[in-house]
């Protein structure tokens, strides 16, 4: 069988003496593992396109469980992801996120979509990398069909009000007068970043990433969507224990 796909790589593995195999995020089959031959040597026709955080164009053709690339083509590579070992840090956990959320054999064009944004704006650093990794955790863990109801608080139906508290367990919130039930572990959230966390989750896609805040502001979304990420996810990414350690 022979497919075409668009995709980022989001991790490779070394196989042999020169082979490369590859973790790819595609548009029309999802998370694939694919075998690259001679892809370590840089004079190989597929070196430039397996490389991790790449996105590019992909032929593959599949042998039993395994796809093989074929032919490759690089469209982006995110080179300013090199500058810095933090947002490279946060590259390498939302790719690993990626991998814990995202199915094979199925279409996932919108996590391409979110995960090429994400990687462009950790690329050209202009966002913080904090609010790149809490928007696109909130976003992924939405898709992948944790969405959180942020509408108004679950106890009276206020809208706003100048503390609301956000509950990772149950993606739920409550304003600051009706509070949290005792021992329920809830994150503090001011104005900036109740807006913010609403953004990330009911915004435009192609906007996702389109806005700025406060540093206190900042530290309240990315706790709580942190919070929410681990509360989703089984297993403890070892990216984000490596991330945690340079914060
Ligand atoms: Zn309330």
């Amino acid at each position: 069988m022979h497919l075409t796909a668009s995709g980022i790589v989001l991790k490779v593995s070394q196989s042999g003496d020169s082979d490369r195999f590859c973790t790819l995020l595609t548009d029309s089959h999802g998370v694939i593992s694919a075998f690259a031959k001679g892809a370590r040597s840089m004079k190989n026709k597929n070196a430039t396109a397996t490389a991790q955080f790449v996105y590019g164009h992909y032929e593959l053709f599949r042998r039993r469980d395994t796809y093989i690339i074929d032919e490759s083509q690089y469209e982006e590579l995110y080179t300013g992801l090199r500058e810095d070992i933090f947002r490279l840090s946060v590259a390498q956990y939302l790719c690993q996120l990626t991998m814990e959320l995202v199915p094979g054999e199925q279409p996932a064009g919108e996590y391409l979509q979110l995960m090429r944004a994400a990687l462009w704006y950790l690329s050209e650093n202009s966002r913080h990398p904090l609010l790149v990794k809490a928007a696109a955790e909130m976003r992924m863990l939405s898709m992948a069909g944790y969405m959180p109801d942020l509408v108004m608080c679950r106890e009276c139906g206020a809208y706003e009000h100048d503390l609301m508290f956000f509950v990772p367990s149950t993606g739920r919130i409550s304003c600051g007068n009706c509070g949290v039930k005792r021992r329920e572990y809830a994150v503090k959230l001011g104005r900036g970043a109740m807006t913010a966390l609403r953004h990330s989750v009911y915004a435009d896609l192609r906007k996702l990433f389109a806005f700025t805040l406060s540093d206190e502001s900042l530290k309240q979304f990315s706790e709580a969507a942190e919070a929410f990420a681990l509360s989703k996810t089984e297993k403890r990414l070892s990216t984000l224990a490596f991330l945690k350690t340079m914060m």
